[in-house]
């Protein structure tokens, strides 16, 4: 656990009792902090014990600080009440991230990367995190995806950090100073919770306006948001592409991996022979980061790119589950928008594609050019029209309403060589617990399936 002497003797709201939440209660009853933790869920506020205390009730004028959980709505669509009561009453709202910041001084020497972007965050951090540990570094992964900062065991000497940052981590913390932050690409997503796409570009700037002038910026450079934010920090920017060449920075085109951070245009790997599990031009913008970043702490380049040959993946992002009759079946179950359904459409051909769910965008057009690929569609849950009517003209499409009558359809019109893809573009709420829920189902279904495996 993570403890920070700074908050001995203070008093500290927390609000919001998910993993982050309980993990910080913890953290600061370590460090002899007062905790005074709250959730509106009666259930949750069981998880704490005896620092639970109804916040509302509190004196907020007598607390040094209120950590807030990242699902808690600072601006949008309205503040929470008690981000209200906590403005009022003048009291500073933290997050994990700057508690961690002011634990820092008292752990060993080390390094932190934090990671932000649209899509591909978890995979950056899981794949920088076996980057540093097969280069032999002691390596501590967490964040958003799924570990709570303040639960992880402090590093020995020399130890690196791996942070997954989402856009409501960054709004809420206001002073972590990332040693080396990335951003890895920004389309439209949980405007609903930053008012604006403008609202979101700032939260995600913010992972760039805490550090420190020392601190190193790895930016893809491929849309318009980060190019614009590239030139603002452009004294300690590696850009990164996987469209085109850029000076002073990493790029893959062609599954070439490019090195000119010393201006040498170095190629330093042919990811498409070296990475199975790392294919796709939204893998290799991945790849392009970690390397940067790897570079950045100073890992040698050779050890980097022999730990992408031995990354194992993660489950739920185009994850191949297993291979059937000569059909693969793939679960992306994590593409819970259009831009990561496109990615995993674009990288494979033949595809029987199951999608739906619950709509986050207006509609799914975007996708009607990327059908050429696809055999056949099988549509799921509540956005199986919108998807049938945006894509209908470009490909034939059936509603099978849920995973299992979807399954089955693919499977009885796919021939060897075919892949049956589930790349939702939706999220899972409709018809699941959440996204490793449908998932879950997804191969359980595949795995109980007959046929010959290869
Ligand atoms: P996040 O943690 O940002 O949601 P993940 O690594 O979990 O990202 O991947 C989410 C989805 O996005 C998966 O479907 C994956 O195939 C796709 N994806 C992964 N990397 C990228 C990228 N760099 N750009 C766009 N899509 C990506």
């Amino acid at each position: 656990m993570i403890t920070a002497s700074a908050y001995k003797g203070k008093k500290v709201g927390v609000f919001g009792l998910a993993r982050t939440g309980v993990a910080a209660v913890r953290a600061l009853e370590a460090s002899g902090a007062e905790v005074l933790a709250w959730d509106d869920a009666p259930e949750r506020q069981a998880a704490v014990g005896p620092s639970a205390h109804n916040l509302y009730d509190a004196d907020m004028k007598t607390l040094d600080a209120v950590m807030l959980a990242p699902g808690v709505p600072l601006n949008f669509p309205t503040p929470h009440a008690l981000v209200v009561q906590c403005r009022e009453a003048g009291t500073a709202l933290i997050s994990d991230f700057d508690f961690f910041e002011a634990a820092r001084a008292d752990m060993a020497r080390h390094k932190i990367v934090a990671i932000t972007g649209t899509n591909g965050k978890s995979t950056t951090t899981a794949l920088i995190g076996h980057v540093v540990s097969e280069c032999g570094k002691p390596a501590a992964v967490g964040g958003n995806i799924g570990r709570g900062i303040l639960s992880l065991d402090p590093l020995p000497e020399g130890g690196v950090y791996v942070f997954e940052m989402s856009s409501f981590q960054l709004d809420l913390t206001t002073g972590f100073k990332a040693d080396v932050g990335i951003l890895l690409n920004i389309t439209p997503d949980h405007l609903d919770r930053h008012g604006s796409l403008e609202g979101y570009v700032a939260a995600k700037q913010r992972l760039f306006e805490q550090q420190d002038a020392s601190g190193v910026a790895v930016i893809s450079v491929d849309d318009a948001h980060g190019a614009s934010m590239a030139a603002t920090y452009a004294g300690r920017v590696v850009p990164i592409s996987v469209e085109k060449p850029v000076a002073g920075g990493v790029y893959v085109l062609d599954g070439l991996l490019t090195d000119d951070m010393r201006g040498d245009a170095l190629v330093v790997a042919d990811l498409r022979k070296c990475a199975p599990m790392l294919l796709g031009s939204h893998n290799w913008q991945n790849a392009a980061a970690a390397y940067a970043a790897g570079r950045s702490l100073g890992l040698e380049a050779e050890t980097i790119i022999s730990a992408f040959t031995s990354f194992p993946g993660l489950a739920h992002r185009q994850e191949t589950v297993a291979t059937i009759d000569g059909v693969r079946y793939i679960n992306d179950s994590k593409a819970t928008n259009v831009d990561a359904a496109s990615r995993a459409l674009k990288a494979f051909e033949n595809i029987h594609w199951v999608a739906g769910g619950r709509p986050k965008e207006k509609n799914f057009t975007a996708l009607a050019p990327l059908m050429t690929n696809v055999k056949q569609a099988y549509l799921i849950g509540e956005a199986a029209d919108a998807i049938a009517h945006d894509v209908g003209a470009d490909v034939t499409v059936t509603d099978c309403r849920d995973m299992e009558h979807a399954l089955e359809c693919a499977r009885a019109n796919a021939s060897a060589g075919d892949v049956i893809l589930l790349s939702p573009a939706c999220t899972a709420f409709d018809q699941f617990r959440d996204f490793e829920n449908r998932g879950d189902v997804f191969r359980a279904l595949v795995l109980a399936l007959e046929g010959e495996r290869s």
